[in-house]
């Protein structure tokens, strides 16, 4: 069998078949495949898509390619969740905590960041000392002992998927539905959880434009799960416009931090308790999203959250000295206000374009080799439907990069203001059982 082959199959569009996938898997683990062949591949399945069982068999195929983690040795439900990805969105960094205070065992495996977005992994090691690589042993021991971890692939565990992800993310092959729901699935399954929650997001910074596309990519996922004997549940949620406030890694965490504090942006604040909410309803740990509610205030009240990511922090060798005062936070060396030029409210933030602005400043790769710079990002000070007065502070930016005024031309633009009063956006769009 020959690459170039699969690779011409898939280009003019027929169903590859197992033994197909399997080469192409196999192979690209055990590094015998260029990865040119496999971007072009990759960019092949993009144009001309894969039927149900090609990425059914592209799912298994990726899952097989490492260990599955054994989660039966905890006890209690085990949950995970995981979004497809967005801009600002700090989610498992509040909802970890949470639903671990509130007697779920959270055990997560991460990924970093993808494209315009930003990645779980990425904003954790923005804490000093933060470690991500746990193997698997540790891993259950540390869910069993405080309820929550929060870690990165192992080399173990699922390498297709951990290789194809860095692949996608420069070769512009990530918003392919076939290959999200293999990337996300491949990875949930063999993480083990009994309970999968998954935020599925549409919009502009999303990489599902529209909620046709969501609902596809939704019901794919659910099927992949009920295929492997798992529940699968998803919300589909807005990201039209950045979800909170905060856009760049340490800012995310300081976010998140104030959300754990109980002052968040009521946004994002919304979105984690909905997500907790549904996930303690459906582990049958409370009877319904009444019962939820109140139990995720008095962890948020009492500071047992809190409390969670300072032992997750303690776990994983960070500093937690940063979750209980995140002004230790190294500051960016520049930090700009960009201001409205009209008055107004704003009708739409562009969240793609605020991904992307906040990537040139420091906050994303552009090539794999790219380097972080944990402190640059965007805050926005407005968000849609808020009245704004020409001159008022639309965002504030946080860069080290000297050149940021050419960096951010145009970054005005993308808060679009009306004349008229607007009405606040839905965030949860709907909820796929
Ligand atoms: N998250 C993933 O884990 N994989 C994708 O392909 C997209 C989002």
């Amino acid at each position: 069998m020959r690459m170039i082959d699969i690779i011409e199959k898939k280009r003019d569009g027929f169903e590859l078949t197992e033994e197909e996938l399997f080469f192409f898997i196999d192979n690209y683990v055990k590094d015998k495949i260029p990865s040119y062949q496999v971007s072009a591949l990759l960019m092949a399945i993009y144009f001309k898509g894969m039927t149900f069982n090609e990425t059914r068999t592209l799912t298994k195929l990726m899952l097989e390619s490492g260990d599955q983690i054994d989660l039966s040795k905890i006890e209690g439900v085990k949950v995970d969740k995981h979004s497809t990805g967005g801009v600002g969105d700090k989610t498992s960094l509040v909802v970890g905590p949470i639903c671990a205070a509130c007697g779920l065992k959270v055990a997560k495996i991460s990924g970093r960041g993808l494209g315009h977005t930003g990645g779980t992994l990425d904003k954790l090691e923005s804490i000093p000392g933060f470690n991500i690589s746990v193997n698997d042993e540790d891993f259950i021991k540390q869910v069993n002992e405080i309820n929550l971890a929060i870690v990165g692939q192992t080399k173990q565990l699922v390498p297709a998927d951990k290789k194809l992800y860095a692949l996608r993310d420069v070769t512009g092959t990530v918003p392919a539905i076939p290959l999200i729901a293999s990337s996300i699935m491949s990875k949930k399954i063999a993480g083990g959880a009994d309970i999968i929650f998954l935020d599925v997001k549409v919009g502009s910074g999303a990489f599902m434009k529209t909620v046709k596309q969501a609902t596809e990519l939704s019901k794919l996922m659910i099927k992949i799960g009920e295929s492997f004997g798992k529940k699968v549940s998803i919300a589909i949620t807005n990201m039209d416009q950045p979800l909170g406030n905060a856009v760049g890694n340490s800012l995310e965490v300081v976010e998140a931090i104030d959300t754990l504090n109980g002052h968040g942006p009521k946004d994002f604040t919304e979105l984690c308790y909905k997500t907790c909410s549904h996930m303690l309803v459906q582990s049958g740990l409370v009877e319904d999203s009444k019962e939820a509610l109140k139990l995720i205030k008095n962890s948020i009240k009492s500071k047992k959250a809190l409390q969670k990511f300072v032992e997750m922090t303690n776990y994983q060798g960070g500093d937690s000295s940063y979750i209980l005062d995140p002004s230790k936070f190294e500051k960016a060396k520049y930090i700009y206000e960009v201001r409205a030029s009209k008055s107004g409210y704003v009708k739409h933030i562009d969240a793609l374009q605020i991904g992307e602005y906040a990537m040139k400043l420091g906050a994303g790769r552009a090539v794999i080799e790219d380097k972080i710079d944990n402190a640059s990002g965007i805050v926005l000070n407005k968000k849609v439907s808020d009245k704004v007065d020409s001159g008022e502070v639309l965002c504030t930016i946080y860069t080290n990069k000297e050149n940021y005024l050419e960096i951010i031309k145009g970054l005005e633009e993308q808060f679009v203001i009306s004349s008229e009063q607007i009405k606040k956006p839905k965030l949860i769009i709907s909820v796929i059982d």
